[in-house]
């Protein structure tokens, strides 16, 4: 980089200030969207590493699922809470794409993903995704796709009902709450696949559960599950 276009970064940098999405701090150059600081101290799960982790314990006796794991934990102010906030809420699909990729390489150099054929994101329902502009969830598939080559398919499942928000709900109303309101729409390409249903963050498990128990109804479907953060220890 010359002299000039560096002298003009940092006054752009002054004007326009890039700051990390996880804890506020700025920047540096060669940095993107979260620092340094923050790659670092998120708290891996390594679920990834333990088929008999917290989440994949879950789904014991509720649905059959392969593999389950999770990027982070969902802690309140936690960096990474603050970067799904951010991905959610503020629209950036970037901080969602970015986060996949990262995870997607942990995920494929533990041989994670081998076996699975395709990625599927959890949909929300047409109306919220009007909304909000689009599916988080698809962002973080996008970032896990590109590092994995696994392709995604992001119309195979549909959200046929609306579920209401499941923050200030008891486990079983949020367990009831999603029974029933996803709907596999294009079987043929389903069919025989192992699929990986990618969320932003798991807390009870029963959308994920809901959309397994969809997909598993398919003639020689297996599900993996997996999200950027758990609320479950
Ligand atoms: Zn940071």
């Amino acid at each position: 980089m010359s002299y000039l276009s560096g002298l003009w970064d940092d006054l752009l940098s002054l004007l326009f200030p890039r700051l990390c999405y996880a804890c506020g701090n700025h920047l540096l150059r060669n940095e993107y969207l979260i620092c340094t600081e923050c790659h670092v101290l998120i708290p891996r799960t390594n679920y990834h590493l333990d088929s008999e982790n917290p989440v994949a314990k879950l789904f014991w006796g509720r649905c059959m699922i392969e593999k389950a794991a999770a990027f982070s934990f969902y802690n309140r102010g936690s960096r990474i809470r603050n970067l799904i906030h951010c991905l959610k809420y503020k629209g950036i699909k970037e901080i969602g794409i970015e986060l996949g990729k990262i995870y997607g390489l942990i995920l494929k150099s533990s041989g994670f993903t081998e076996g699975i054929d395709m990625i599927i994101p959890v949909p929300l329902h047409p109306s919220r995704q009007r909304v909000r502009g689009f599916n988080q969830s698809d962002s973080i598939a996008e970032g896990i796709s590109a590092v994995t080559g696994l392709p995604v398919d992001g119309r195979a499942l549909a959200r046929i009902s609306v579920s209401g928000t499941q923050t200030k709900r008891s486990r079983y109303e949020r367990w009831a709450n999603v029974e029933g309101i996803f709907m596999a729409t294009d079987i043929v390409s389903i069919k025989g696949k192992h699929i990986l249903l990618v969320d932003d963050v798991i807390t009870t498990g029963s959308t994920l559960e809901s959309c397994a128990s969809e997909l598993l109804k398919i003639d020689g479907v297996k599900v993996s599950v997996t999200a950027l953060a758990c609320a479950v220890i």
